[in-house]
């Protein structure tokens, strides 16, 4: 191979979601994050002498919602099978996983490439596996501790396709599904919570070629950046190896964050023969047509779909809609508004998108936590649409003031002396006081002037101490001096 050869970039991802049931894949112990070490354990995902695995009927029902939000097909018989190899944190001495019949087969996703054009990125495999414990060095220690409550917990690991073609398109194919699974409520993937994992595997070829070249695995990259940023480094150290005329070896590499570096973990010569064999100990599953499409009943709304419905049903700009469905929570708040039939959906989703979030940001709350609730914003978006409250007002005071107290969106206008004054007497009395101080306005106005206009609306504002509602104001004052 020649210096600086044109490559093409091969990448799949092998994802671990961690499937949000409330307890263990076997066992019923919790599924909970940030418990005291050993809180959520029992002899089944310690591996006491004889005790016996149940599976769980939610992880697979979670399961199959995700098979669902990748379009794949559900497997109708799925077993368990042993990964054998010794670990202190894998107490049984192998792991759960599924080798032969995963339950989830060919989904894909969607995915923008580089160029914009959109590609199918597909989804060979997603199997059920439960979690290893985690081994704890502490600081200035000669000893090492075992944590074992999250041995046990349910993983989906979602296996693409050598189909991604850069590390930016890894990134969003990353971001794709973490949205999928939000929404199909399979698992909040906070990866800071180690909720989402991932495994990346990169190759270069030279371009055109029709086989794969030679790949690495890099392992455990815990952040999308990292992902990225594992990646550029690896397709580099790659790209000058096969520059130099040297062969790419198949390793696992790991990634550090702190040196911005990766490092080999071990070589295929040391990888492990893990002696698979069915559990013995597991049934395998036998899932009918018919359970699997009364599952699909069940299956929460996908931001696909809502996509479509704020389209049809509600009329929303693309750019509304792409921002309502960006994170699941904002996308149910607003579900949630227009269950209680606001006014304007159009005008709520701006208000929610430009104003409500930006409030519980600043405020370091999440939405659905907000004292800014779907029925307080209903309220104030009906205020507005009757007149009472103009909209400069609901932005800046009162809902600001809302989410600090909670009360009822009426209450706090009326407490603030925000209510507008839409009454038409009382309008047409500060009007004709401004008609008779601004003679001349008026009479450039009368003469054709229409800019003449605005002085005499702001005069009305400034005479009504900003309570006056502008639109009406304009129309009174039209009519006015309008009239011989
Ligand atoms: P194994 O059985 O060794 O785990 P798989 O065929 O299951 O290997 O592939 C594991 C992951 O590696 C998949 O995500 C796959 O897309 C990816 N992969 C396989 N071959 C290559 C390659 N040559 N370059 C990049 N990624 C690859
Ligand atoms: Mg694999
Ligand atoms: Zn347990």
């Amino acid at each position: 191979m020649t210096a600086g050869s044109d490559y093409e970039i091969v990448i799949g991802l092998e994802v671990h979601v961690q499937l949000a049931t409330r307890s263990k894949l076997f066992c019923a112990c919790r599924n909970e994050f940030g418990l005291p070490p050993n809180a959520a354990i029992c002899p089944v995902c310690t591996a006491q002498p004889g005790a016996l695995p149940v599976p769980n009927a939610n992880a697979i029902e979670l399961a199959m919602f995700a098979g669902f939000a990748i379009d794949a097909e559900i497997a109708s018989f799925t077993r368990f099978d042993r990964k054998n190899y010794f670990y202190p944190d894998l107490p049984k001495g192998y792991q759960i996983t599924q080798l032969e019949h995963p339950i989830v087969l060919r989904g894909s996703l969607t995915v923008a490439a580089d160029d914009g054009t959109e590609r199918a990125i597909r989804i060979v495999r997603a199997h059920l596996e439960e979690d290893a414990g985690k081994t704890i060095h502490p600081d200035g220690a000669t000893t090492s501790l075992v944590d074992f409550n999250r041995a046990g917990v349910p993983l989906l690991e979602i296996v693409s396709a050598p189909d991604l073609r850069s590390p930016a398109e890894a990134h969003r194919y990353l971001a794709e599904l973490k949205q999928r699974m939000r929404f199909a409520r399979v698992s909040e993937c906070d990866m800071e919570k180690g909720e989402l994992r991932c495994d990346a595997n990169v190759s270069l070829r030279p371009r055109g070629a029709a086989e794969y070249g030679t790949r690495v695995e890099l392992k455990n990259l815990n952040s999308f950046k990292n992902v990225e940023r594992a990646l550029d480094l690896e397709i580099a150290r790659q790209r000058s190896l096969l520059d130099a005329g040297k062969p790419v070896l198949q390793e696992t590499r790991g990634y550090r964050a702190e040196s911005d570096s990766t490092y080999s973990l071990r070589s295929k010569e040391e990888a492990e023969d893990y002696r698979y064999f069915p559990d013995p100990d597991l049934p395998a599953l036998e899932i009918s047509a018919e359970r699997i499409e009364t599952l699909r009943t069940r299956m929460p709304e996908t931001a696909p779909a809502k996509a479509t419905r704020y389209r049809t049903a509600h009329g929303l700009p693309e750019a509304v809609i792409a921002s309502l469905i960006q994170e699941r929570d904002t996308a149910l708040y607003f579900d949630r508004c227009v269950e209680l039939a606001p006014p304007d959906p159009r005008a709520l989703a701006n208000l929610l998108l430009s104003t409500v979030l930006g409030i519980v940001n600043e405020r370091g709350e999440a939405l659905a936590a907000s004292r800014i609730t779907p029925r307080h914003l209903v309220d104030v978006v009906a205020l507005i649409e009757g007149s009472r409250l103009s909209s400069q007002a609901a932005r800046t005071k009162v809902l600001p003031a809302i989410a600090e107290s909670g009360e009822p969106a009426a209450a706090v206008m009326t407490a603030l002396g925000l209510e507008q004054v839409s009454d038409d007497s009382a309008l047409e009395a500060i009007i004709a006081q401004v008609i008779a101080a601004n003679a001349k306005a008026v009479a450039e106005f009368r003469s054709g002037k229409a800019a003449a206009l605005n002085s005499l609306v702001g005069a009305v504002m400034k005479a009504s101490q900003g309570k006056a509602n502008p639109n009406r104001v304009r129309e009174l004052l039209t009519a006015c001096l309008s009239a011989p």
